[in-house]
């Protein structure tokens, strides 16, 4: 029989709203399911207490982003929340579809809808907040930011909300288990490919 070579993987986005947990269904993606190959995202923001290099973000400094954008080096990429810039390597990204992998990008809304116009055959997850108030009770919960921080992230929350019809499917993340479930089985059932216009 003649060697075919593999099937190219299935590009899947997450993305939606801040606070909504993309980080927790991703992080219990990675720990229940690592036949799907997460991207390591390039990132100017500091780390966090507990955040390692190369593993959580690629953390680089704004000289050495500038040169990974100029270089087409970068997938998508787009400045989260007006401040730091975020961006998917795009060499990984194109390896592992080629060879026949899956692939899972957890990114912000400019972002998939860069991977959309760029990749027109990814498929785009929206995770939802069960509802507003829970989304505010998870930022405030979570700590880490500053009022100010805080109140930038809520509005660019509220744009986001409005976005899901952009998306090919909706996930509620009630609870993160199910949510990661629902994702898992979005891989393994192939969803139709995304219609244009
Ligand atoms: P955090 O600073 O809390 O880790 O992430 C802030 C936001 O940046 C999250 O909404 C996350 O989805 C988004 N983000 C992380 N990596 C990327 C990336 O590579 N590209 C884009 N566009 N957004 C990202």
């Amino acid at each position: 029989m003649a060697e075919s070579r593999p099937r190219r993987g299935r590009l899947i986005v997450l993305a939606g709203p801040t606070a909504v947990g993309k980080g927790t269904v991703a992080a219990w993606i990675r720990e229940h399911h690592p036949e799907i190959w997460m991207s390591v995202s390039a990132t100017t923001r500091p780390p966090r207490p507990g955040e390692v290099d190369g593993h959580h973000y690629h953390f680089v400094t704004p000289e050495e982003f500038d040169r990974l954008v100029a270089t087409d080096g970068l997938l998508e990429w787009a400045t989260v929340h007006g401040v730091h810039r975020y961006g998917t390597p795009r060499a990984a990204v194109e390896e592992r579809l080629a060879a026949g992998e899956s692939v899972l990008l957890e990114i912000d809304l400019q972002g998939a809808r860069q991977v959309r116009s760029r990749m027109p055959e990814a498929f785009l997850v929206f995770l939802k907040p069960p509802s507003w108030e829970e989304l505010v009770r998870r930022l405030v919960g979570r700590g880490t930011e500053t009022e100010a921080e805080r109140e930038r992230r809520l509005a660019t929350a509220r744009e986001e909300l409005a976005a899901e019809d952009e998306f090919d499917a909706t996930i509620v993340n009630t609870e993160v288990e199910d949510a990661g479930r629902e994702l898992v089985d979005l891989f393994r059932s192939g969803p139709p490919a995304p219609t244009a216009g």
